[in-house]
Formats: C-alpha cells, structure tokens, sequence
C-alpha cells in the first residue's frame, strides 16, 4: 500500500523494519522525545510524507526518500504521528516491564525451592536463609534483566509495531482523504 522503499541504510540507523510504514525514523524519535521533554521547540522542518526533520533546503526526504516537490515539508508532526509515539513507547515499556516482574518472581521462588528440597537446609532457618539469601541477589541481578531487556523487550517491540503500523495506516487515509 505505500511508496516506501527503504534506501541503503546509513551507519547512524539502527533496525528499521521494511514493513511499509516509515515511522519513526531516529531522527524523529529523537525530536519527539527531546520535545516531550520541553529540550527542543516543536516548530522545524520536516518531511511531508514521514515527518523526519530534514534541512530546510532538503530536495528528498533521507530517511523515505519523498521528495520536496512532491508533498512540501510541513513546520510541525501532527498530533496523530506524536501520539503514535507515545503509545509506542508506553506499550514497550509495558512489555519490558511486565517480563521484569515476572523475573522478580522466578529469583524469589527458584532459591527458595532448592531450600524446600533439601531437607538440611529445609529444617534449619539459619542454614536455608544462608543459602537462601545470596542465591536471591544473584537472581535479582540476573533474571530481571534477561527476561526484561530481552522477552520484554523483544516481545514489546513486536507488540507496538504493530500499533504503530495501525496508526500510520490510519492517520495516512486521514490525511490523503483531506
Ligand atoms: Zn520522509
């Protein structure tokens, strides 16, 4: 359904997923948030088709390739494109979240289920919480961070692309329609 065809990517771009819809560019991730955060004004210039923030002189947009000609860069994203932003960020962290807490649990219960299992430390408070306790820190380092930063965020990633996907979809029929 869309034009977009992703050049060869340059080295600044990280993963950027060919599935026709051209947000978010880094570049305008970057000024979403930065304005978000009151760093930045929200006026510039942007490409007409992706909103990516080009020069003012730009004759093609250099994340989607649209050229000026063609749809005139605009002076501010539109409101849809931001909230798309939001709602990207918010279900990614809902992810990755989600996936910590579940890793809280299995370093809470994974020791505490050695302790039950071998009856010297099962019948000695003293023994099972020596052992119980370091094996407890060691998994509140490590199972959090494994599952969070890489399930969640994996997982997350997928979830609100697709959101994302459904935003563009929609804001771009909204827009062409007008
Ligand atoms: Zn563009």
């Amino acid at each position: 359904m869309s034009r977009y065809r992703p050049e060869e990517p340059s080295p600044e771009e990280r993963f950027r997923p060919d599935d026709g819809c051209p947000l978010f560019s880094p570049r305008l991730e970057a000024h979403l948030v930065a304005v978000s955060r009151g760093e930045t004004p929200e006026r510039g210039t942007f490409c007409g088709h992706c909103y990516t923030p080009i020069g003012r002189e730009s004759v093609a947009c250099p994340h989607c390739g649209e050229p000026a000609s063609k749809r005139p860069p605009v002076d501010v994203v539109p409101a849809p494109v931001t909230a798309a932003l939001r709602a990207q960020r918010a279900t990614e962290g809902r992810w990755v979240n989600g996936f910590a807490y579940l890793g809280v649990l299995i370093a809470m219960v994974l020791p505490l289920s050695v302790v039950l299992t071998i009856p010297a430390l099962k019948d000695s408070l003293i023994l099972g919480t020596a052992v119980y306790a370091p094996l407890l820190l060691i998994g509140m380092r490590v199972f959090p961070g494994i599952l969070g930063g890489y399930f969640g965020d994996r997982m997350g990633f997928e979830a609100a692309r697709k959101k994302t996907r459904a935003a563009w979809e929609q804001w771009v029929a909204e827009r062409d329609r007008a």
